[in-house]
């Protein structure tokens, strides 16, 4: 395995700088001059400094975005200006796609050929979807029937809400990033970011992108630093019109509190426990293959990660054999080394506490058949791609959201069963059915309690489908139309003629 990696010239130069706040369109240090250090975690090495935000900065970026939004710097050009300089943000995303890739890579742990033709092109497309909704944002005309004998004209307009905070996870730092960004901009809202602690780089480009684009200086801010602090004061704050969250339940559950003051709109992408279920009549190679990407695709670190698997019990054991075999197969390595089929987790607090959910599921009487294990001649956050079976509804291990690269598994003999199973959880984020039958496809699909279900595949994204939770994996949708909705306020107006 490489252990060691050149960086290029031009990220050299960036992870040299400080990573900056975005405040009014000025690059700035925060005020009392506080840094975080950025580690790769694929080495566990420094290799960078971020400024950390402080309230003071949180009020400079909350009162630019205020100002800009109500002085109409962006509203006041015409929808198609706009969405001129959001497809150019896309062009140079994919211009920069080389340079984005390796941010991400060394930030995120991402494997440098998915994110270069993963997360590059897919966060460009978003740009593009978005630029193409900012000329078509429309109101609708209405008929009244309480007043029968008099006119009026009445029509709907679609405003945008206002000021959005848009505070993001570390797992997709430009993609989740990306998709707040886009549709909050195409409605017409002035954006302050927030990514998460451990992810700056890749944000902190793509606002050196926004302002090549020509976003005028307020519409886009970005602060730097601890969710605790400056994301909570950002949720808290009544100069805030919106918040959309993704990251944990737990915090999703924090920012509604937060947000209560002045009842600001807020949208939540939360965690997820989403079932894959195989029926004995699925192509079992394309099941075993997809359910194994499903999981250990960027560590299991995934919303929408495949981590409950239902298989049918005539087919369990070649299921189950197989995903282990393909996980005791899989090269586990850094994001840098184009051998490597998986990456490191982010840090070595989720490392720990990922392996912490391992050793509680063994005491609880789980069975490890692939993996479970550190990989400790590295000075990254490995772990080895892991199955487990002998598991059952009572464990933490098949109740709590791991966001590691572990897969529970269980059999199922009576199918009429197997949605409430799927449904037995608190999350209700995605699923995935494999089956040829496609009767039972579909009626397993409208059985299944959550907001995106796949058949015959697991974790497909697309920029035009909705993406959300039922239950508690979240509150409103991300893409599509529905997400552009949920950064604007419907207004009717009603004339008397
Ligand atoms: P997290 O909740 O710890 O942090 C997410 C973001 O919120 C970060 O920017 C963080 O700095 C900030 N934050 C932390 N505490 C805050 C607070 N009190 N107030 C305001 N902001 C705060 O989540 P994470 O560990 O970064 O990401 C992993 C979680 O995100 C998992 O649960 C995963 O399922 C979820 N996730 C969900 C989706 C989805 O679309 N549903 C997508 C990706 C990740």
């Amino acid at each position: 395995m490489k252990q060691s990696y050149e960086i290029s010239q031009e990220v050299q130069a960036r992870l040299a700088s400080l990573q900056h706040l975005l405040l009014d369109g000025r690059w700035q240090t925060a005020s009392d001059g506080a840094v975080t250090s950025v580690f790769d975690p694929s080495s566990g090495r420094q290799i960078s400094e971020a400024a950390a935000a402080s309230e003071a900065d949180a009020e400079l970026a909350i009162a630019a975005a205020r100002r800009s939004f109500d002085n109409a710097s962006w509203t006041g050009l015409t929808p198609s200006a706009r969405a001129k300089v959001l497809w150019r943000v896309a062009d140079l995303l994919e211009e920069h796609g080389d340079e984005i890739a390796e941010l991400e890579m060394l930030d995120a742990g991402k494997p440098y050929v998915g994110a270069r033709h993963g997360e590059i092109p897919f966060a460009a497309d978003c740009f593009r979807y978005y630029a193409g909704w900012c000329t078509k944002i429309e109101g609708s005309t209405k008929q009244l029937s309480t007043v029968p004998d008099q006119d009026f004209h009445i029509y709907t307009l679609r405003e945008p809400v206002g000021v959005a905070a848009l505070i993001v996870p570390w797992n997709g730092p430009l993609v989740q990033a990306a998709w707040k960004i886009a549709p909050a901009l195409a409605a017409g809202c002035s954006v302050i970011v927030k990514p998460a602690t451990q992810t700056p780089l890749s944000t902190v480009r793509l606002g050196e992108l926004l302002i090549e684009a020509g976003i005028p200086d307020g519409v886009f801010n970005i602060l730097l630093g601890s969710g605790r602090m400056v994301g909570d004061y950002l949720a808290r704050h009544p100069g805030v019109d919106k918040v959309s969250f993704t990251g944990s339940t737990e915090v999703g559950k924090n920012i509604i509190s937060a947000a209560k003051g002045n009842l600001k709109k807020v949208s939540l992408e939360l965690g997820g426990k989403s079932p894959m279920i195989v029926f004995d009549d699925a192509n079992l190679d394309e099941a075993i293959s997809g359910a194994a990407n499903a999981i250990f695709s960027n560590a299991g670190q995934v919303c929408v990660a495949g981590s409950r698997l239902y298989v049918q019990d005539t087919v369990y054991d070649r299921v189950v054999q197989g995903i282990a075999k393909i996980a005791q197969q899989m090269r586990v390595g850094p994001a840098y080394d184009v051998d490597s089929d998986m990456g490191p987790l982010i840090s070595k607090a989720h490392l720990q506490d990922v392996k912490k959910h391992i050793e509680k599921g063994i005491a609880e009487g789980a069975t490890i058949v692939a993996g479970g294990e550190l990989l400790q001649n590295h000075t990254g956050y490995f772990l080895q791609p892991t199955v487990c079976v002998g598991v059952n509804h009572s464990m933490s291990l098949v109740k709590e959201e791991i966001f590691g690269p572990v897969l529970v598994c269980m059999p199922f003999s009576n199918t009429d069963d197997i949605s409430a199973m799927a449904n037995d959880s608190e999350f209700g984020l995605a699923a995935s059915i494999w089956t040829r039958d496609i009767g039972k496809a579909h009626k397993t699909a409208a059985a299944i309690r959550a907001g995106i279900v796949w058949i015959n595949t697991h974790g497909v994204p697309d920029m035009a489908v909705p993406f959300g939770g039922y239950k508690q994996s979240g509150w409103g949708r991300e893409n599509g139309y529905e997400s552009l909705l949920q950064y604007t306020e419907l207004k009717s107006v009603v004339t008397k003629l």
